[in-house]
This record gives C-alpha cells, structure tokens and sequence, in this order.
C-alpha cells in the first residue's frame, strides 16, 4: 500500500473488509430454518379443537390437496431474528454502502416514502368505486400533472410497469399515430449504438426495422450517420440525453428539427432525467415522447429487478392514443373538484392490469411532492458534482468529457468485470461494467446525489486500490464475500427450483 495515494489507505475500506470477512468465518452458508432445528412443532390435525378450520372437512379443496398436519421448526424469536439479520448481512444493498451502478440510478429510497405508501388508505382495492377513491384518484392525477411539468409534456400514462415496459408503450403510441395519420408505410426507428439495450428490444417488439446509427468521436450524435439514416421510412429517433456516456446533446435542437422534417417523432429515454431534474425539460428539447423511470429518478428501490413504474409522457398531437383508463378532472365544480378515469379516444388499449404498480406510483409521488421545485433542482446539481468529483479522484482514465449524473470509465488493461468482483473485497457496490461498448472494458459510474463526499474518497479508494492490483488477484476476486464467482451460466440454464436438504444428492 505504501508506494500508493493515501487515499488507498482508507481504514474505513480495511473496516469493511473485515466485516464481512467475520461472516465467511463461520461458514459460508446460514442454515434453512428446518435445518438449524430438528425438532417439530405439530400444528391442526383436527385434534379436538372445534375451530371450522379446512383440515375438519370445512375445505372446498379435494382431500388430496389439503394437509391436516403442518411441521413446524421449534425456534425463539431471537433466533428467528438472527437468522434473518444474518441473511440481510450476507448481501450488499443500497443500506450497506454506495451502488454506483451507471445508467442505473441505484439512489437510496427516503423510508418516509415507505411509510407514505404503507398507509392503510394507499392501498384501497382497484375495483371500488370512483365516487369512493376520489383522493386516489386525484393523486393519480396530480403524479400525471407532475410528471408533465418535469418532463415538459401535455399528457401522461401511469400504466407501464418498467421503463422498458414504457418504451414500447411509447413506441405503439407513435406507431397508432402514424396509422391515424395514413403513414403506416414507416417502419424504421432510430437507435444510437451506445444507447440502453431495452431501446432496440422495444421497437422490434413494436413491429419496426431497428436502424443502428453510429457515434461521432466526441460520444455523441454523429449528424450526418443520422442525415443519412432518415428518410420517409422513419418512425423514430430512440435518444436519452444526456446520453449513456453522461454527455448531453448539444445538437439536440438541430437533431430535433431533421427527425420532424422528414416526419418521424422524437423518443425520449428517461433513465437519465437525474441528471436534467429542474433544469431542462425534454419537451422543451423537441422530444414528442417519453418514458420516466420513476424507480430511478424518484425513490423506490429496484434492485433485484423490480417493481417498477415506467409512465410515458406525450406531447399533445400524441395524447388520444395513450393508453386506457388515464384519470382526469371531471370539473363538477372549482371549489371542490372530482376526479373521474376516462378511455383518450383512439387508445391503443390497456397495457397492465389497473393503475400499474400503484403503490410504486404512491412513492413517487411522495418524494416529489416533498421535494418540490427546488429539492429537485439540488438533486441534479448535486448529482452532477458527485460524479465530476469522484471521476477526478480516481486514477482510471475517463476518455469522455464533460460528463454530467455519470461517467465511463475504462479499466485499461484490467478486464472490468474482474474489477467489479474485486470492488466487492473492499466494502463498496461495483459500477456497472462493460457497456457501453465504445469504451474499452468500461465502467460506467453513478454515484447519484445521496453520497456525502466521505463516501465518495471511500469509492475512490477501492477503485484506487484495485487499479493497483495484479490480474491474478483479480481473476481470484471475491475473497471476503459469502458467496465467490457463482458460475451463472448453470444457475441460468439448469436452476433448481425445489429445496433440497443440505448434503442430500437427489437431483
Ligand atoms: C434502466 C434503463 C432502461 C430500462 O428501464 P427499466 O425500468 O429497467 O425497464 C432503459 N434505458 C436506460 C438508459 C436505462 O438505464
């Protein structure tokens, strides 16, 4: 360590190390709770108690599918609270330390927005009546309204339940449009190659040809690969901005005006609106359409894949073609205004059961509404610091600048994805790696607003530190984490769905 910054020597990153090294210790793997006791409990078994319980003839369900005896592990609460506390330590999550997983936005969840959705009056039943969920409805309508604002469109859909889910909700929106407008004949959409692979599984889904488009050598928009791609056959441009090295479009005006010429519509991928909140309005860009990622902009968390919330926002020639039921003011009168669920006229139909993933919907709405105009402006501009600033503390290059919410930078020589298993080692969550493709064994950071700069040298530290390592640790990372490389190419292919006792060989 002595020939390194002394960055590199944060005993706090040693700290980490150490903890979890005490969780290997004593064996890498925390029993099943039938296995840490192997005694029983007996539960029913119609055994005098006069209860109208299902094992006493009371079930609908055939005998053979109803079981009058339930084996129970005889545990105390402690040790049932060990061993869940045991469990939440053997992962890392956005409550052990930083995630900076580029493109992601792993930020921490505020547990007030928790709290708000775990109202009993969040979780009113869908089928009720609307005169009975008027304040529902209204929130539904104010999240539309807010989401409009931010975004700079006319209307919105809080259907889709993931952003992938509201790119090809925007999608089949341009599509009806283009329909509607006896321009059916357009097949073609527009994707930038460094762009989110969601964008180009989304328009093949919606039906369209997938037109790859190049990156110029400063990382962005390369306008004449994109002249050269749009003719009468174009449907779309696919664009987030900034884009996925972090660099916003300057030309987004120009590249506006050439997509509306030739009669195609402007996609707005919204994973990236952390870095824009407050400042600039993708509407405002010349974007047409647009999905918000509210699981990443707007607390929730998502990792392990869900759930999530991905509402598309149109500008107003696209409205009647949105999604069905959308919530609006019925108007009955100013002072105490109603809300009503209304079909826009040429929906393309429904995309999820209900409202989508209300209470997700609940969160968002909670967290914007607590910060309000001005916490949304710091969120950005913080977020934007925190990734200059961390970018300037670590010895990989970052080939390129100015970047704003996040930044790519390359491993080098070092393979990217050995890099992330090594972070592991040292208490800290690993960016993403290896995408995009234009910059050799990438990794793509975010560190988002919520990290104080404490945080941040600790990041800093475990890049640095491993920037400084040899391949052979490397390829051996992780060390210190309960479980090592997992071969995940098995646990795709041939999972094992059933439980099986520790040490049994049956298949
Ligand atoms: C996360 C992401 C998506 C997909 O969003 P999900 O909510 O995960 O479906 C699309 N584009 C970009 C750039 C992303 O980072």
């Amino acid at each position: 360590m002595s020939d390194r910054d002394e960055n590199d020597a944060d005993p706090r990153a040693a700290q980490v190390r150490y903890d979890q090294a005490r969780y290997v210790e004593n064996g890498e793997y925390e029993p099943l709770l039938s296995e840490k006791d192997q005694t029983r409990v007996e539960i029913g078994g119609g055994d005098g108690d006069d209860g109208d319980d299902s094992a006493d003839g009371g079930s609908p369900l055939p005998d053979d599918l109803t079981r009058d005896s339930l084996e129970l592990p005889e545990l105390s609460e402690p040790e049932l609270a060990r061993h869940y506390t045991r469990l939440s330590q053997m992962i890392y999550g956005i409550d052990s330390g930083p995630y900076p997983l580029g493109s992601c936005t792993m930020k921490y969840n505020p547990k007030f927005t928790e709290d708000v959705a775990a109202l009993p009056k969040a979780a009113v039943h869908p089928d009720r009546s609307e005169r009975s969920t008027q304040g529902t409805l209204e929130l539904m309508y104010r999240l539309q309204d807010y989401l409009g604002r931010i975004g700079g469109m006319d209307a919105v859909t809080l259907q889709p339940p993931a952003g992938a889910a509201g790119e090809f909700v925007g999608i089949r929106v341009a599509a009806a449009y283009h329909e509607h407008n006896g321009e059916g004949h357009r097949d073609e959409v527009i994707i930038p190659e460094s762009a989110h692979g969601t964008n180009f599984a989304s328009a093949a889904l919606g039906g369209y040809d997938v037109v790859s488009l190049p990156s110029d050598d400063g990382g962005r928009v390369d306008l004449e690969a994109l002249e050269a791609a749009l003719s009468e056959n174009t449907a779309a441009l696919m664009l987030t901005n900034p884009n996925t090295l972090g660099l916003f479009e300057r030309d987004i005006e120009e590249i506006a005006e050439m997509v509306h010429d030739v009669g195609g519509l402007l996609y707005y991928d919204g994973a990236n609106l952390n870095a824009l909140l407050g400042r600039a309005r993708p509407g405002d860009m010349g974007f047409d359409v647009m999905h918000y990622n509210v699981h990443k902009t707007f607390a929730t968390p998502h990792g392990g894949g869900g759930p999530g919330a991905g509402p598309v926002g149109v500008v107003d020639e696209l409205a009647p073609f949105l999604p069905a039921p959308r919530v609006r003011e019925n108007g009955e009168s100013e002072s105490e205004p109603g809300y009503e669920l209304f079909d826009p006229e040429h929906t393309i139909g429904k995309v999820h059961g209900y409202q989508g993933n209300w209470l997700v919907l609940v969160k968002a709405f909670a967290y914007i509404a607590r910060l309000g105009d001005e916490g949304l402006t710091d969120a950005s501009a913080t977020a934007v610091l925190n990734a200059n600033y961390l970018a300037s503390r670590i010895e990989y290059e970052v080939p390129y600048e100015p970047f704003h919410h996040e930044f790519v930078a390359s491993a080098g020589g070092q393979d990217a994805a050995d890099v992330a298993k090594r972070m592991l080692d040292y208490g800290v969550h690993p960016p993403t790696t290896k995408w995009p493709e234009i910059v050799p064994e990438a990794l793509m950071t975010e560190p988002t607003e919520v990290e104080g700069k404490g945080t941040l040298d600790r990041l800093a530290a475990a890049f640095n530190a491993v920037a400084g390592e040899d391949d052979e640790t490397l390829a051996d990372a992780p060390e210190r984490t309960t479980a090592r490389r997992i071969d995940q190419t098995s646990a795709a292919r041939s999972p094992r769905l059933s439980w099986q006792a520790l040490g049994s060989d049956e298949e």
